[in-house]
C-alpha cells in the first residue's frame, strides 16, 4: 500500500510528521502537544489490530522464524492500513474541529499562509505570558510611582501648609508693621521704596561681605577657611588688589545701581503702585520668586556669553575675570556696563514684569546680592548653596556661565566641568566636612 501511494500522500505523511515534530514544540505549544499524545493513543484501538503486536503475548509463546515472517506480513500491512486510517480519520476529525485540519488538510506541503496561522494559532500562548509580564511589571510601576508621587503631594502639602500658617500668624504682624509704615510716610511712598530697594539689600550685601572679609583677609576663624574651594588661594588675599576692588564695587553700587533702582520706580508706578498697602499672600510671592529667579537665569546666561565674545571681553568683562580665585566682594567687581548689562537688568527686569509689591521686591534684591555673594566667596560652606559651580567659571573662564547651570545643560557649556571633582562637590553641603576632605582632588591633580 506504501508503494501504491502516490508521492502526494507520501509527501503528506512526511508534512504531518514535520507539523508535529517540528511545529509543535516551536510554535503550536503545549495545547497541540496535548492534542497530538491523546491521538497517538487512541490509534491501535481504532484500526485492525495486527495478530500480535502485543509484548504480553510475545514473551508468552516464543514464536519461529517462519512464524515471525509470516506475521511480519500483515503487520507491515495493519501498519499501511492504520496510516491509512488515520489519514482519514484525520479528515473526519478534521470536519468537527477547525484547528487539526490545518495541520493534516490534504493540500501538500503549506503554504505561507498556512505558516502564518499556525504561528498566530500557537501565539496567544507566548502573547498571554508576555502580556501577564507587561502587565505585572506595569502594575509595580504603577504602585510605585503612584505611591511616591503621594508621599511628595502629603510631603509638600505639609511644608507649604506649615509655611502658610507660620506666614499667615506673622503675615498679620508684618501687615500691621507695613501699615504703620505706610501712613507714616503716606504720600511720601518714594522714601519707602528706596529705603527697601536699595538700604536693606545693600546692608545684605555688606553685612554679609564683612563676616566674609576677616577670613579672606586673616585666615580666621580656621573652621570657616578650611571649607576654600582653591586651596592656597586668597590665603590672605592681596590688600591692594581687595581695595582695588572694593573701591569699584562702591562705584558700581552708588553710580550705576541706585541710579537704576530710582529710574525703576517710575516705571514700576506706571504699571501699578509697588508700595500699595496690602502685602502680597505667600504663594503669590513664591511664584514671583520662582519667575525672578528664571528670567535672571535666561538674562544672565545670555548677556555673559555675549561679553566672553572676544571682541567684548578684552574692554568688559576681563576686569571681572582678574580673579581667578574670587571673593564675595568681587561678585559685584565688574566694568560698569557689564553691572548694567549682567548683574542689574536681569534683577531688575522680573519685579518690573510681575508688577510687584514692595515687599517682594526688597526680598528679591537681598536675595539676589547674597546668592551672588555667595557664588563668588570661595568657601563651600555648610548649609548654603554650592558655589563650585561659578568659581570654576572663574578657574577655567569658558564652562559655566548661568546662575541655575540649567542652560549650560541644554547648551552644553558644563561639558568639561560635569568631568571635575568640582562637579562631584557640587550639592549642598549637609555636615561639616569640608568636601575637598571627603571628595578629596586625584593625587595627579594635587601634584
Ligand atoms: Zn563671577
Ligand atoms: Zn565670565
Amino acid at each position: 500500500m506504501n508503494e501504491a501511494s502516490p508521492p502526494g500522500r507520501r509527501g503528506r505523511g512526511g508534512v504531518r510528521g514535520q507539523g508535529r515534530n517540528g511545529r509543535a514544540p516551536a510554535l503550536a505549544g503545549a495545547a497541540s502537544r496535548g492534542r497530538c499524545r491523546s491521538r497517538g493513543r487512541r490509534e491501535p484501538m481504532s484500526g485492525p489490530m495486527p495478530p500480535a503486536p502485543a509484548r504480553g503475548r510475545a514473551r508468552a509463546t516464543l514464536p519461529s522464524p517462519g512464524e515471525k515472517r509470516a506475521a511480519a506480513a500483515p503487520r507491515r500491512a495493519a501498519a499501511a492500513r492504520i496510516r491509512g486510517s488515520e489519514a482519514r480519520r484525520s479528515e473526519v476529525e478534521g470536519a468537527s474541529h477547525s484547528r487539526p485540519v490545518r495541520f493534516i488538510r490534504p493540500s501538500a506541503t503549506p503554504t505561507g499562509r498556512e505558516m502564518k496561522e499556525a504561528a498566530r494559532d500557537s501565539l496567544p500562548v507566548e502573547r498571554r505570558k508576555q502580556e501577564g509580564q507587561i502587565w505585572g511589571s506595569m502594575r509595580r510601576t504603577g504602585f510605585i510611582l503612584g505611591s511616591g508621587l503621594l508621599m511628595f503631594v502629603a510631603f509638600w502639602n505639609s511644608v507649604t501648609w506649615h509655611l502658610q500658617r507660620f506666614w499667615g500668624a506673622s503675615g498679620y504682624f508684618w501687615q500691621a508693621q507695613w501699615e504703620k509704615l505706610f501712613h507714616a510716610f503716606e504720600g511720601k511712598e518714594w522714601i519707602l521704596f528706596y529705603l527697601g530697594a536699595t538700604l536693606i539689600p545693600t546692608l545684605c550685601f555688606w553685612g554679609f561681605n564683612a563676616l566674609l572679609l576677616v577670613v579672606d583677609t586673616t585666615g580666621k576663624p580656621n573652621f570657616i577657611a578650611r571649607y576654600r574651594i582653591q586651596e592656597g588661594k586668597n590665603d590672605p588675599v592681596d590688600p591692594g588688589k581687595l581695595r582695588q576692588a572694593v573701591r569699584l564695587v562702591l562705584f558700581n553700587q552708588l553710580a550705576i545701581s541706585f541710579p537704576m533702582v530710582i529710574a525703576l520706580y517710575p516705571c514700576l508706578r506706571w504699571r501699578g503702585n509697588p508700595c500699595r498697602l496690602e502685602l502680597p499672600t505667600f504663594h503669590w510671592f513664591l511664584l514671583e520668586l520662582t519667575i525672578f529667579t528664571l528670567i535672571e537665569e535666561v538674562m544672565f546666561y545670555y548677556s555673559h556669553r555675549l561679553i566672553h565674545h572676544p571682541l567684548l571681553y578684552k574692554h568688559i568683562h576681563k576686569r571681572h575675570h582678574e580673579w581667578t580665585a574670587p571673593i564675595g566682594v568681587v561678585s559685584l567687581y565688574a566694568h560698569p556696563v557689564e553691572h548694567v548689562l549682567s548683574n542689574m537688568l536681569p534683577v531688575i527686569l522680573g519685579p518690573l514684569v510681575m508688577n510687584s509689591h514692595l515687599s517682594s521686591i526688597t526680598v528679591w534684591f537681598s536675595l539676589a546680592l547674597i546668592v551672588t555673594t555667595i557664588s563668588h566667596c570661595g568657601y563651600h560652606l555648610p548649609f548654603l548653596p554650592s558655589p563650585e559651580f561659578h568659581d570654576y567659571h572663574h578657574l577655567k573662564f569658558n564652562q559655566c556661565y548661568g546662575v541655575l547651570g540649567v542652560l549650560d545643560h541644554l547648551h552644553g557649556t558644563d561639558a568639561a566641568f560635569k568631568q571635575t571633582k568640582a562637579y562631584e562637590r557640587h550639592v549642598l553641603l549637609l555636615n561639616f566636612t569640608p568636601l575637598s576632605e571627603s571628595i578629596p582632588d586625584s593625587p595627579k591633580k594635587k601634584e
